[in-house]
């Protein structure tokens, strides 16, 4: 049995006082980061297993402070969340990657399909399929070229509720795809119900594809049942030759990860197109 004597309470009530310091500085410097123009949002492509070509983007929140220096988006969204500000830096987020799609597509680029993550809040904002049309036409780009992603947990949460966000998404053609899957334990009869067009293979099963038994056995698994359920798959966190290769030998559609490239500011990556193949 543990011992819990003061000393490690007193520890304990520290720490805990100190997150939620933390937690407060960081809602309060968020609340002003748009206007103080510390957000900005980097590009890693999406490449294209059979050919090597860059089909996709997803585009990636990053915050830099005079206070704090760099925070991580896995520190700051859940700060956003909680305090609600995610609603306007989720809007800010989409409509640059938007405008960025289309800036691509004017630049002669060969096209791609912007990926744009999305928080928990925004996918039960009932006001969002409008929002999402609106930013679309004000930019200018057809909806094919955006795709939103959409955790599996976050859909799992409320399976019905996920199911009729999804149609009025889907009503609109704007096309949707299942982040962080594998780690949900979604059913088959989820899946189907799901107006999504593209499974994105977490990257924990990624990482030990090459030498654990249990990891490849379910990524197979995964690109198997997304084929039969005419869904895409497509891999993260491919970092290394031997991970491709076995994505190569499942017929996995897509690969994103550091072996291709980091997540890269707009102008770095329209270099990255302009050279065409990634390898
Ligand atoms: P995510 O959506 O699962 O994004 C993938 C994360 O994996 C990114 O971290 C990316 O930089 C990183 N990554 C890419 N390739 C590799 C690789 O080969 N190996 C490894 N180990 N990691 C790789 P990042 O940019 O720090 O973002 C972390 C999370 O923060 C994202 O996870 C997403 O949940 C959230 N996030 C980032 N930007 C946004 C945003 O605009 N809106 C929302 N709602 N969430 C965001
Ligand atoms: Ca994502
Ligand atoms: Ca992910
Ligand atoms: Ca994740």
């Amino acid at each position: 049995v543990k011992r819990a004597g003061r000393h490690d309470y007193r520890l304990f009530t520290a720490a805990m006082h100190l997150r939620a310091a933390r937690h407060l500085q960081l809602v309060n410097l968020l609340r002003y980061a748009i206007e103080r123009d510390q957000l900005r949002v980097v590009y890693q492509p999406q490449v294209s297993l059979l050919d090597q070509r860059i089909v996709g983007a997803e585009a990636l929140l990053r915050w830099s402070t005079p206070e704090l220096g760099d925070i991580s988006p896995v520190e700051f969204i859940p700060a956003a969340e909680d305090s609600g500000l995610i609603l306007q830096i989720g809007a800010w987020v989409l409509r640059q990657a938007v405008r960025q799609a289309r800036a691509w597509l004017d630049a002669g680029l060969a096209p791609l399909v912007m990926a744009v993550n999305l928080s928990a809040t925004q996918f039960r904002n009932t006001d969002l399929p409008e929002l999402v049309s609106q930013i679309l036409f004000e930019e200018g780009l057809p909806p094919e070229y955006l795709e939103l992603e959409l955790t599996e947990g976050v859909a799992l949460h409320d399976p019905q509720g996920a199911i009729t966000m999804m149609n009025h998404l889907h009503e609109r053609g704007i096309r949707m795809s299942i982040d962080d899957f594998g780690t949900g334990y979604s059913s088959l009869s989820h899946l189907k119900k799901f107006k999504v067009y593209k499974l994105k293979i977490d990257k924990s099963f990624v990482r030990d594809i090459s030498t654990d038994a249990e990891d490849k056995a379910i990524v197979s698994a995964i690109i198997n049942m997304a084929r039969s359920l005419g869904l895409k798959t497509i891999a993260e966190g491919v970092e290394t030759a031997e991970q491709l290769a076995f994505l190569q030998q499942q017929h996995c559609d897509e690969m994103q990860g550091y072996y291709f490239s980091k997540p890269v500011a707009p102008l770095e990556f329209q270099g990255l197109l302009e050279g065409g193949k990634l390898l």
